[in-house]
């Protein structure tokens, strides 16, 4: 058989040949390094099979950061950490261990509750173990076999696991543990150059709270040392900008178990929040949207219509009536849907934007709060774009427009994400055709690079999924674009056509920053809290060295105020050097130090960031106009 190499070659192999054989047949050198086969785009063990006429690559211990790579790297380390554990813990019961984003974990049921501290000795044991090396040897065997297999070894996660597995039952087992796992797995442990344990925590066994609590170990492993640094250097940045702390430092907002999710906006949190709703109503303004504001509370029977109450009750704060239940809005689409279905529309006025950035409240739960990014309190940049269907391509490069307009506003780089049609839609595959197309070609005109995930649209229609890379390289979820041919129809919205018959709209539903709770959270570990001059909640202080100083440097603060800035007044109460380095850590911009020497003819200005200078208030005043806009 042949098999295509990414160079277009072929490669000529014998029948049945695996990936470590197409490895072998192409060089030792690379047979030794290879880790992982992709074939036609999709990862395989080594171990297996290749098809003839496929296209592979072999992926290899140079590629250091593919991300596959890093998966199979991660994926046989975590093995290494269940042999570990239960080498150290006799009694211990494994569940399952995958790699993740970053890393691993592995979920065990301990005798005895493990402390952080013992991670330690448990990574010198995987250290020892890599320094013996290890082999992975996969088998694949019957459900009876894998089950009575692990019934012996007492371990009732696996079997349980056996039962609800498909497909054929593969094992992998390395130096004396056996795990039940699909894989993939390297070839042995040689390619695991730096482990380490980074944490513990509690997880449901399968996610679910009336299940036994599981004991959850994290770790990450790496092709090289120096990358092992790298990361735990990103990491530690990562901490010291955690939004939680530097918002809480900044005087930003707080959580109170009064209201789990829900956060309290402070005044200098609230600054950021209305900078943000000030470019949304103007940028809104400026390509043709309508503000609109619709209820917060609805009867029930709107829910059954537009199908919330089937799919999505159990995340809606009920409200019981005497004779009706009524729900606080999870999302605005319903409400902008009557709206619409209100009145006779015509194709004249399509289309139709409403937009409305609505407090919606989603009963998450409580143990998957985190911060600001995730919340019950969510309050999103919403619109919901009524078109007709040869409006929607434009529409949708519209929505592309205006969140790239956005991103770069925050540099922040835009990562797009198209996701098509899945196995549950509704409507035919040439309605999805349709649709995919228009949106792929206003993806293709806008110029922008995009993932495909095949497969993962919503049922009702494709969508494209906006990220963000931060300046940690974190991608964050932002907005998304939402193309929805079944809610419209559901919930009454139609209009006449210019060939005088009904017809339903398209609706687009779009959130471009998400929501502004997580947006900001973003923002505060984007920036560290050194927020950009526009968004600092103070952007000027303004400090009299000493008590005689207090009225001048008063007047310098008024006068800044008045042309719009935000400034403030360091009273003189501890020594001047005390009050810079105290604006220094409330990252202001600017400060304004103001003593015998200075006047409004001349200011001594200090710019974050180290830049001093001299001049009057008014070129000052000048300079921060340029700065604000
Ligand atoms: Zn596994
Ligand atoms: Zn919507």
């Amino acid at each position: 058989m042949n098999v295509v190499l990414p160079d277009n070659s072929e490669l000529e192999l014998a029948g049945g040949a695996t990936g470590l054989d197409a490895a072998r047949a192409i060089g030792p050198k690379l047979a030794e390094q290879a880790v992982l086969i992709r074939a036609n785009g999709a990862v395989q063990d080594l171990r297996r099979p290749l098809e003839d006429g496929q296209s592979i690559q072999i992926l290899t211990t140079r590629d250091t950061s593919d991300p596959d790579a890093l998966y199979v790297l991660r994926h046989s380390a975590a093995h290494l950490l269940a042999e570990a554990v239960r080498r150290l813990y006799p009694g211990v019961k494994v569940a399952i261990g995958p790699p993740i984003e970053n890393g691993f974990y592995y979920d065990f049921d301990f005798p005895e509750p493990l402390r952080e501290e013992e991670l330690e000795r448990i990574e010198a044991e995987l250290n020892r173990e890599l320094k013996e090396g290890r082999e992975w040897t996969r088998e694949e065997i019957s459900r009876d076999e894998a089950k009575a297999r692990f019934e012996q070894e007492g371990e009732p996660y696996k079997v349980e696991l056996v039962d609800t597995a498909d497909g054929q039952i593969t094992l992998y087992t390395q130096g004396d543990f056996t795990d039940l796992c699909r894989g993939p797995h390297l070839q042995n442990s040689k390619p695991i150059k730096a482990v380490k344990l980074t944490g513990l925590a509690g997880a449901y066994w399968r996610g679910d709270s009336d299940k036994p609590q599981l004991t959850r170990i994290y770790g990450t492993a790496f092709y090289s040392k120096e990358d092992l640094a790298k990361h735990l250097e990103r990491l530690e940045e990562a901490r010291k900008r955690d939004h939680r702390k530097v918002g809480v430092e900044l005087d930003l907002f707080h959580l109170d178990d009064i209201s789990p999710g829900s956060p309290f906006w402070h005044p200098k949190g609230m600054v950021i929040w209305n900078e943000l709703e000030d470019l949304r109503r103007r940028e809104n303004r400026n390509r043709g949207y309508d503000e609109v504001k619709t209820p917060l509370i609805y009867d029930q029977k709107l829910w059954e219509r537009s199908g919330h109450w089937d799919k999505y009750r159990e995340h809606m704060f009920l409200i019981p009536e005497k004779d009706r239940v009524f729900s606080i809005k999870p999302m605005n689409c319903p409400g902008h849907m009557s709206l619409f279905a209100s009145q006779q529309r015509s194709y004249r006025e399509l289309p139709l934007r409403y937009a409305e950035a609505a407090p919606l409240h989603r009963n998450e739960l409580a143990g998957t709060l985190h911060g600001l990014t995730r919340v019950r309190h969510v309050t999103q940049d919403d619109a919901h774009i009524f078109c007709s269907r040869d409006q929607i391509e434009d529409e949708i490069f519209g929505c592309l427009d205006y969140a790239a307009f956005l991103y770069d506003l925050f540099d922040m780089e835009a990562v797009f994400e198209l996701s098509t049609r899945p196995e549950n839609m509704l409507g035919t595959d040439e309605e999805w055709d349709f649709t995919e197309g228009a949106l792929q070609s206003a993806l293709d005109r806008r110029g922008l690079d995009y993932h495909l995930n095949a497969g993962d649209g919503a049922f009702y229609g494709p969508k494209i999924d906006l990220h963000m890379k931060d300046v940690l390289g974190r991608s964050w979820q932002m907005g998304t674009i939402q193309l929805d041919s079944q809610q419209p129809g559901r919930l009454g919205c139609s209009y006449m056509g210019a060939d005088n018959s009904e017809h339903v709209p398209y609706v687009i539903h779009r959130a471009l920053l998400g929501s502004f709770e997580r947006f900001i959270g973003i923002l505060i570990e984007h920036y560290g809290g050194a927020f950009p001059f526009w968004l600092a909640p103070v952007q000027i202080r303004v400090l009299p060295v000493g008590e005689a100083h207090t009225e001048g440097a008063h007047a310098v603060a008024a006068k800044l105020n008045q042309h719009g800035f935000r400034a403030d007044v360091g009273e003189a109460t501890e020594t001047i050097g005390k009050r810079i380095r105290s604006a220094e850590l409330e990252k202001i911009p600017f400060v304004v130090v103001y003593g015998d020497r200075e006047s409004e003819d001349s200011l001594a200005v200090r710019e974050r960031g180290g830049g001093q200078s001299q001049e009057s208030l008014a070129d000052f005043a000048a300079r921060l106009a340029t700065l604000a806009s």
